[in-house]
């Protein structure tokens, strides 16, 4: 007997936490049900109750080439028909992580030699994390208010994505004195910054800075903070740590790194969602000196029983295979024209809002002016959101559940899928200015 969405959800509730494995995905903030999934293909998901939505979540950024691309999914077959995994090396592994340090360049500059693969975001930014406080011998952790990096315990304070959208100021069960290892600084906000590194700047081990912040919806950075964080971090012998688990190999073939304005010089990165193609799959990178502090060879030790498995780095490669120039144009044609598409029909109804982008990204924010940081992120008028989202996903167009989350597009957003998101726009927008 097939159960609604309703149904689903109570079932879920009675089984698992909040009835979900990830907490946005209950829907809490937006007043809806959940929709429970059976299936997805291009940019379309279906439901349990056989509704099809246009979909403008994308897994949370690994469904860039659209669903089940046909590419990845034989790949990840072939992969399976030969075993799900080995506990050990396969040939696999080095040519994804060859595809990475290949593809992150820039002026003839690579930053990445050597790459480990992990199976999650939050693991390579953990990672990162205590190789830069090994390389330094330091332990202060630098981070941005509204940025999000993952759910390991020094990295939960102000963070952004789920975090932000549940209003929470972090999570209890961190240590305090874990938690007193993270200073965070408000974004963009080089003077803030700077004061940090005057007071502490002998024991900061790195400042950590998503590419392009796209946990508190989209902020982009302003005009050359990346380089400039950069260059603070290493006149006090500190290392940046770049994470680009959302950005990267999505908004350009080189992720922001590619893209920046102005370029910088990050001594880390971290990659997730696109990298692995829609399976558990992660990886962080840099110079040889610094990831070569990892186990085996050096002292700062990490491990995975799953890390680089086969079925993971076949969906990876396949899907990094497929990310031409072709594809990122759909991506940022697409891009473009949804987000000009919410804001006539934002506009149209009077409702204030702004809609920011980095590169690809987008997402709308209902303020006057666009926020530059977490704290005017949070002065929107954010209850706008929800009735904008019921009217969008009544209408057969899921968006994330939140308005601190930014919008993926894929590739396979063709004309009919825009234009379905075109059509849905108009009633969700008058539900926006009634709200
Ligand atoms: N860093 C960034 C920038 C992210 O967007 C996310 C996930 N949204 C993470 C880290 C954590 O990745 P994961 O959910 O795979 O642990």
């Amino acid at each position: 007997m097939t159960l609604t969405n309703a149904q689903e959800f109570t079932r879920a509730q009675a089984a698992m936490p909040g009835g979900v494995n990830s907490p946005v995905r209950a829907f809490g903030s937006v007043g809806t049900t959940p929709r429970f999934f059976t299936s997805a293909t291009g940019p379309y998901v279906t439901d349990v109750e056989g509704r099809e939505y246009v979909d403008l979540v994308g897994s949370w950024g690994p469904a860039i080439l659209g669903h089940a691309h046909p590419a990845v999914v034989k790949a990840v077959q072939d992969a399976a028909s030969r075993g799900l995994g080995f506990g050990a090396s396969t040939p696999g592994e080095t040519s994804l992580a060859e595809l990475i340090e290949a593809r992150v360049t820039r002026d003839g500059v690579r930053p990445i030699e050597k790459v480990r693969l992990v199976s999650t975001g939050t693991e390579a930014t953990m990672t990162a994390i205590r190789l830069a406080r090994g390389a330094t011998g330091r332990d202060l952790i630098v981070k941005f208010a509204g940025h999000y990096h993952g759910h390991s315990d020094g990295l939960l304070a102000e963070a952004g994505s789920g975090v932000a959208t549940l209003a929470m100021p972090g999570s209890a069960g961190v240590p305090a004195a874990v938690a007193a290892q993270t200073l965070v600084v408000p974004y963009n906000d080089l003077d803030a910054l700077g004061e940090v590194f005057a007071a502490r700047g002998d024991d900061i081990a790195a400042i950590i800075v998503e590419a392009a912040p796209a946990n508190m919806g989209i902020v982009p950075p302003a005009l050359g903070f990346n380089a400039a964080i950069a260059d603070l971090a290493h006149a006090h012998g500190a290392l940046l740590i770049v994470d680009e688990v959302l950005t990267g190999f999505r908004v350009g073939p080189a992720g922001w790194y590619g893209v920046d304005p102005v370029p910088f010089t990050p001594d880390i990165l971290t990659f997730g969602k696109v990298v692995g193609g829609g399976l558990p799959l992660a990886a962080l990178g840099g110079s040889a000196a610094i990831m070569e502090l990892l186990a085996p060879l050096g002292p700062v030790y990490q491990a995975g029983t799953l890390s680089g498995n086969p079925l993971a780095v076949a969906a990876g490669r396949a899907t990094l295979d497929h990310l031409d120039d072709n594809a990122y144009r759909r991506i940022d044609r697409a891009s473009t024209e949804i987000a000009a598409a919410a804001a006539s029909a934002l506009s149209a109804e009077g409702v204030t809002h702004v809609i920011q982008r980095a590169g690809n990204l987008f997402s709308v924010q209902f303020a006057e002016v666009a926020p530059h940081d977490y704290a005017s992120v949070k002065a929107q008028e954010a209850f706008r959101y929800p009735p904008f989202f019921r009217a969008m996903i009544d209408a057969g167009v899921s968006l994330p559940p939140s308005v601190f989350e930014a919008w993926f597009v894929s590739a396979a957003h063709d004309d009919a899928a825009i234009g379905r998101i075109i059509d849905a726009l108009p009633t969700a927008a008058r539900a926006a200015a009634q709200a």
